[in-house]
């Protein structure tokens, strides 16, 4: 695995027409299944690690995210990543004249509490793109509202490379791995679980959905969560379903003590990854 620290590196280890996986590290199985894929299907794994400045808030934990750069680069080379990309801050945001700015979806759920979170990732995408050129970019639908606008950005800019997602990879109990899992206490790991299963209730249970989301809400609030927002929501516009369709994605957004933890699910998986 050959590791590149300037946009110059990348453009000369001759990537283009990779599979591409752009990450902020603290690397975990989710991230792990993205770049075997990558390597499957495109014979050249390329991953980006980068904790992106500009898709935190002022009060986020940009300087806490976790990092563990030896650690990563073991990790990613096991899985078969060709090229790691670690480039620095000063060289991605040099200048400051051009950035993206994402429409309404950015008003809403993650984009109504993060402010400003969602230019942030479409202007870093925007740039890794145009540095890797790749034929496949992977992402996680853990970060469904993400995908979103990801699939956005490349279909209204014309970017020439296919996007795939992939399922969300989870703890027995049901937690999306995540980065930000290490802040949780063993305690909290096995409480956090009972996201999955509420979201799971309001894509799939007999209940009317509206009744699903306020129980849902009442058992993590008795739990000790503070919720941020539980919907059913259409998985590409984000505008809220009031009946389930194959459309739908139930979509929650929970803290447990200072840690926040996001999920979702689909009503319909198959239709969702045919798209
Ligand atoms: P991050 O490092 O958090 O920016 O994540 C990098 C990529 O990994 C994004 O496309 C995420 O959606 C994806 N990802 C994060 N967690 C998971 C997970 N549990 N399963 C699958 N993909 C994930």
């Amino acid at each position: 695995m050959k590791i590149a620290r300037s946009v110059a590196e990348v453009r000369a280890s001759g990537s283009t027409s990779c599979g591409f996986v752009p990450t902020m590290g603290a690397f975990h199985e989710g991230h792990l299944s993205l770049m075997r894929a990558a390597k499957a299907d495109c014979g050249f794994c390329a991953v980006s690690l980068f904790v992106n400045p500009t898709q935190f808030g002022p009060h986020e934990d940009y300087t806490k995210y976790p990092r563990d750069e030896a650690n990563d680069i073991a990790l990613a080379e096991a899985a078969g990543c060709d090229l790691l990309f670690i480039p620095a801050a000063e060289e991605i945001y040099a200048g400051d004249q051009i950035s993206v700015s994402v429409g309404s979806l950015a008003d809403v759920y993650e984009g109504y509490v993060r402010p400003g979170h969602f230019n942030g990732v479409a202007t870093v995408v925007s740039k890794l793109i145009h540095i890797f050129e790749p034929k496949v970019a992977y992402f996680g639908q853990k970060d469904l509202q993400q995908c979103a606008v990801i699939r956005a950005l490349f279909k209204e800019q014309f970017f020439n490379s296919t996007l795939r997602i992939l399922p969300t990879m989870r703890e027995p109990n049901g937690l999306a791995l995540s980065s930000r899992n290490r802040y949780l206490t063993p305690e909290q790991i096995q409480n956090a679980g009972l996201l999955n299963r509420v979201l799971r209730r309001i894509a799939g249970s007999d209940d009317a959905v509206e009744t699903a989301i306020k129980s849902g809400i009442q058992a993590l609030q008795s739990t000790g969560w503070q919720v941020d927002y539980l919907d059913l929501v259409d998985f590409d516009t984000f505008e809220p379903l009031i009946h389930r369709t194959e459309r739908g994605a139930a979509i929650g957004a929970a803290r447990l003590g200072n840690t926040r933890l996001i999920d979702n699910v689909l009503i319909c998986d198959d239709f969702f990854f045919a798209k």
